[in-house]
């Protein structure tokens, strides 16, 4: 492993830091006041972009003391990435900077992960102001090697530091380089767009490089990294591409069936009863979820009487559920769910005081989080009134446990692109009450039943064969998504890790793949949390906005008490989500979180 030159001055260094602890000495400055000279140097290389989110990479950060500037100074829009290949530089840096990344990371390795270094701008502070026991020679080769190693994962600039032949005397063990030298490597990186500054008083000199802006660097053959000021979007639904469904559009074209029941959605239908382990037939697609909530509804429930004209269902849901409730001529009347599990309570609501008004509950798997089957059973079987299951964002909940979860009362999946498997618009119905699938179906496709009599209350919403064409597909990759989905989740938690934040994030799999929920403690800290958001440029979103009681049209809805549905809502914040979501965008947003929770 250790066969380079700058090896040795790793060690060096080390061994300072060992003798002398986390002060300027065991950096192997002389003292303190040189080197916030030397940091403000390093940041003067963000001049020429004053405001704007960044993402600033300290390479060679040892024990993190930029940030400690950056912070005195206020630079609130720097998010802060730190590298270093000294393990016990790291440990300090990482105890003093909690949630802070830093990388244990050697760039001139072969094979080093080099996207760790991803930045806007990249600051090389001393890493090449002292050569030890190393030739001119050897450290010219160190520092070109390095730089030009980043400079291509460098968006907008970096700066680096040397010391300066023109002193009284040079240091035996410091790298003073001519200015023509250095001058030389910069021009070779970014043409005209170079400076040297040497008027900070010390016997070195800071070089930049700056990127054209208006060039397109090869940046955008990788990745897109996005524009200082662009925002991080809250969620970047990523469905099969046009590859992935050319084979299933092609029998489209074939078959010439385009709906009603083409081979395409019964061969989705099929696969989706397989994948949940239900038995055939026990599947039935919609054109989206509400209309297949809708469907369910009906076949369960039938339209409202004037006797049962009430929809029971949680406040904390997404208005869809009211919708389809509405649909079928019910009132919706809302219920609080519970503050831990954030679902209604099937034994409570069987004492409901509307019981009597009630003709249908619709349970909702809150973010995905999934409804028990056994519970509402037994409501039903005491209380005789038909129950729905709203299991909108519940696919990976059910498939991860069908026995638990499915079973004879009816679940609707939706498969909108923002739900983790996705056709665009879609939906289905899960039931292993075979006749009640049929009756789903029959009351999806006008109450026809093997004739064009329409025998039950109805509405058209049947999937087309083209998107059962994306579902097909989907599913054809479906572990692939899964893992992208779990990798962004993986890198949320890495970079919450040892923090507050940590306990605050609710990832999959205890919710939807696709979402990412920051659960605040309370409404207060929720909007400094929002400000910080906006301040900084990331998406988020109430992705069932302060309840249903709060949606105009549900306004004045029969509503019980709500305590936990009001504590709830507005802490839910739902953060940026995709399955290529890169590390670049996740730093930006757990940095907007960080300052969010800070105490004010
Ligand atoms: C997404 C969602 C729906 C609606 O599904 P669509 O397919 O968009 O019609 C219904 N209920 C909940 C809880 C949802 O999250």
């Amino acid at each position: 492993m250790n066969s380079r030159p700058e090896d040795l001055i790793l060690a060096r260094y080390d061994q300072s830091l060992g003798e002398f602890g986390d002060t300027p000495q065991g950096a192997m400055w002389p003292d303190a006041a040189g080197r916030t000279i030397r940091h403000d140097a390093m940041l003067d290389v963000l001049d020429r972009r004053p405001s704007g989110q960044v993402v600033l990479c300290d390479l060679g950060c040892g024990t993190g003391e930029l940030l400690t500037r950056i912070r005195e100074r206020g630079m609130s829009n720097i998010t802060y990435i730190g590298i270093d290949r000294s393990r016990m530089a790291l440990e300090h840096a990482r105890k003093k900077f909690p949630g802070t990344t830093f990388h244990e990371l050697d760039v001139n390795a072969a094979g080093a992960d080099l996207s760790l270094v991803d930045c806007d701008y990249l600051v090389a502070n001393g890493l090449f102001t002292v050569k030890h026991v190393l030739g001119q020679e050897q450290m010219q080769a160190f520092l070109e090697s390095t730089i030009k190693t980043v400079w291509p994962r460098v968006r907008r600039g970096l700066a680096f530091n040397v010391m300066s032949k023109v002193v009284d005397w040079e240091r035996d063990d410091l790298f003073h380089a001519p200015m023509d030298d250095m001058a030389r490597l910069l021009h070779g990186l970014a043409g005209r767009r170079v400076r040297m500054h040497a008027d900070y008083g010390l016997y070195e000199y800071t070089c930049y490089a700056f990127r054209d802006d208006r060039v397109p660097s090869h940046h955008q053959t990788r990745q897109p990294l996005p524009d200082a000021g662009e925002p991080v979007r809250v969620l970047r639904p990523l469905l099969p591409t046009m590859e992935k469904l050319l084979p299933y559009l092609q029998r489209i074209d074939a078959a010439r069936i385009y709906s009603n029941f083409g081979p395409l959605v019964l061969e989705f239908e099929a696969r989706l009863a397989r994948h949940l382990q239900q038995p055939e037939g026990s599947v039935v697609t919609a054109n989206t979820g509400t209309t297949g909530l809708v469907g369910a509804i009906l076949a369960a429930a039938g339209r409202a009487h004037s006797d049962r004209p009430l929809a029971l269902m949680p406040a904390l849901t997404f208005v869809a559920t009211a919708v389809a409730a509405q649909k079928c001529g019910y009132k919706p009347c809302l219920a609080d769910v519970d503050a831990d599990t954030w679902l209604l309570d099937a034994e409570k609501m069987a004492s409901h005081p509307r019981l009597d008004q009630i003709g249908v509950v619709i349970p909702v798997a809150a973010f995905g989080r999934p409804v028990e089957q056994a519970p509402w059973l037994a409501f039903r079987e005491k209380t005789g009134i038909p129950v729905v299951i709203d299991g909108a964002a519940s696919f990976e909940a059910l498939e991860l446990d069908p026995k638990m979860h499915l079973g004879p009362i009816p679940v609707m999946i939706s498969l909108h692109a923002t739900k983790s498997l996705a056709t665009a618009e879609g939906g289905c119905v899960v039931c292993s009450d075979i006749d009640l699938t049929t009756r789903v179906g029959q009351a999806l496709n006008y109450g026809f039943h093997f004739s064009r009599d329409s025998r039950t209350a109805s509405t058209n919403g049947k999937m087309s064969e083209y998107h059962a064409a994306i579902g097909l597909a989907e599913l054809d990759d479906w572990a692939e998504k899964k893992s992208a989905f779990a990798r962004v989740v993986a890198t949320y938690r890495r970079h919450a890790a040892g923090t507050p934040m940590e306990s605050m994030l609710i990832t999959a799999p205890d919710v939807c793949s696709s979402y990412i929920i920051f659960r605040c403690r309370d409404e207060a800290q929720s909007l400094q949390v929002q400000h910080a958001l906006a301040e900084h440029g990331v998406e988020f979103r109430h992705w069932y906005g302060q309840g249903l009681h709060h949606q105009t049209y549900y306004a004045d809805s029969l509503h019980d008490d709500l305590p936990g549905t009001d504590a709830l809502a507005p802490c839910l914040l739902g953060l940026p989500m995709a399955p290529d979501l890169d590390e670049y965008r996740i730093l930006r947003v757990v940095n907007a979180l960080r300052i969010g929770i800070e105490p004010r």
